[in-house]
């Protein structure tokens, strides 16, 4: 596994617009500061958070919005910091998130069972990521951008509640909410004895809060459902789902009238079974994954 000191060298060599991810905070504010000593660009980019104005980021699904891979969007969508303070792109490209995942032993190859007996030739364990603050920071600012380019979301900011299906998606949450100034993070986790999800003790949505759902990575979306019908029956209004990878299983939840925002879609390659499995055909070792 390549350590993340040297991806940040190497980075710096092949991929200098993530090199200052901690500059990514002040992206999130309504409009962008100024550099105060530097010279000023002939024609300063102005930030345009419309959707339609972002033109191919967004696509229609059968869901909502959903960001399309960053790496289409067209070079006049994308305003590069890099343009006039820093080099830090507002938005993390998809090869960028694949590259912090991989660097960080989030991504991996090899040979995979995961519980529901699926195999598979990649692995992915977000948190792996995550464990790195800035690299978190990047991730998370940069779906938080994905979320306030919807104008109904940018307008209820103020009254906004980021909400995890598990405490795994805690890092990318916090991050969101801060990016955005939203106004609480709050979780669900697992009742005891297999009971449903739950929140703490003493947590109640209030009636009409407004939620976003965000979470690490989306597969089955299974969680994230059930996060929805909790809130709802309580009395929430869940507005988007956000997450930083969307891998879906061929029976991923469609999360009906909702927009889905994700920074990185990936497509693991899911073979059935055993029978249909190339790479066990080819008696490569297999490694049992709890997800
Ligand atoms: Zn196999």
């Amino acid at each position: 596994m390549t350590m993340p000191n040297e991806y940040v060298s190497r980075q710096a060599e092949t991929a200098p617009a993530i090199t200052a991810p901690a500059r990514a905070s002040s992206f999130c504010k309504t409009t962008i500061p100024r550099p105060k000593k530097q010279t000023k660009p002939p024609n300063p980019p102005k930030i345009n958070t419309h959707p339609q104005k972002l033109g191919s980021f967004f696509r229609m699904t059968n869901s909502g919005v959903s960001a399309a891979a960053p790496s289409q969007v067209a070079n006049r969508d994308i305003i590069h910091y890099s343009e006039y303070r820093g080099t830090m792109q507002l938005l993390p490209s998809q090869e960028d998130v694949t590259g912090i995942l991989s660097a960080t032993g989030a991504l991996r190859e090899g040979h995979f069972e995961y519980p529901n007996g699926l195999h598979s030739t990649q692995y992915l364990q977000v948190p792996l990521a995550m464990r790195y603050y800035q690299h978190a920071k990047t991730l998370s600012v940069g779906l938080s951008r994905l979320l306030r380019a919807n104008t109904e979301l940018r307008a209820i900011i103020p009254d906004l509640a980021i909400v995890s299906p598990a405490p795994g998606g805690l890092p990318v949450a916090f991050g969101v909410c801060e990016a955005l100034r939203a106004k609480q993070v709050y979780w669900a986790e697992d009742g005891p004895d297999g009971k449903p999800a739950r929140f703490r003790q003493f947590i109640e949505p209030d009636k009409g809060e407004p939620v976003v759902l965000v979470d690490d990575i989306i597969r089955s979306g299974r969680r994230l459902a059930a996060l929805r019908k909790l809130l709802e029956d309580a009395g929430a209004q869940v507005v988007a789902v956000a997450s930083i990878v969307y891998e879906p299983y061929p029976q991923v939840e469609k999360f009906e009238g909702l927009p889905l925002y994700y920074l990185a879609r990936m497509e693991a390659g899911y073979d059935a079974d055993a029978a249909s499995c190339e790479a066990c055909r080819n008696g490569i070792p297999l490694e049992k994954v709890w997800l």
